[in-house]
């Protein structure tokens, strides 16, 4: 899906090693070859760190200013985004804008109520096993509508238009054992139980993304946005 017309590594040096390359050119190819190393071939926690980072800064009001013009070139050449993100669909929840990530960065799924299904799993395997993306987050988040109604539904059901029984059918599974416990915060209780029960859905999703996870090249977790604050919180650790 992506080519690249740079020059192959292997290439650079049997030509510096023939003599043919002049002395001054040796600074650009040593330029060339640290370029060479993708930016999301780092572990999984350093991906987690850099979200984390970028929500503290945004969350704070002080995002990088950033030239969006700047690596456009290179980006149309390739992507290596550091983090592959199953979101909301919530036009309140914007992953590039809450983590203060560039173009590039982010490979962005959504669907309201943020669960796996076939198409967002195809999606989250070429991020992680055709782009290298080292972290898969699954991020619900405060208030969510979908998770809301889910939750009536499971409780009253009632005939849903369109399409929309296909949200609450897909997400009832994770939230019913939430539901029928009952107790206070029901909603917050729900919206995390959604976020773990596709968190472990995509960890143990066959057969790339599990294969992935088990050589630890891939790491899945799950985090909740919390609309009021801006801020992320991870779930689970
Ligand atoms: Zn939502």
């Amino acid at each position: 899906m992506q080519t690249s017309h740079r020059p192959s590594r292997r290439r650079f040096l049997s030509h510096a090693g023939s003599g043919i390359v002049a002395l001054s050119l040796l600074a650009p190819l040593r330029h060339a070859l640290a370029d060479a190393e993708p930016q999301n071939a780092i572990t999984p926690q350093a991906a987690l760190d850099r979200l984390m980072a970028g929500n503290a800064r945004y969350a704070a009001g002080k995002p990088v200013q950033r030239d969006f013009s700047a690596g456009r070139a290179a980006r149309a050449e390739a992507q290596h985004p550091i983090a592959a993100i199953l979101s909301c669909a919530d036009s309140r929840v914007a992953p590039e804008l809450l983590f203060d990530q560039a173009p590039g960065d982010l490979f962005v799924v959504r669907v309201a109520g943020n669960y796996l299904n076939q198409d967002v799993l195809a999606s989250l395997e070429y991020g992680v096993a055709v782009l290298g993306t080292p972290l898969v987050m699954v991020l619900g988040h405060s208030n969510c509508g979908a998770v809301k109604a889910t939750i009536q539904e499971i409780q009253k059901p009632q005939a849903l238009p369109g399409h929309i029984w296909d949200i609450t059918d897909a997400l009832q599974r994770g939230i019913e054992p939430v539901v029928k416990a009952g107790g206070d915060k029901l909603l917050e209780r729900a919206i995390a139980a959604n976020v773990e029960h596709n968190v472990a859905r995509v960890a143990a999703a066959q057969p790339l993304l599990a294969t992935a996870v088990q050589a630890g090249r891939a790491r899945v977790v799950g985090a909740e946005y919390d609309l009021a604050s801006g801020k992320v919180r991870l779930l689970g650790a």
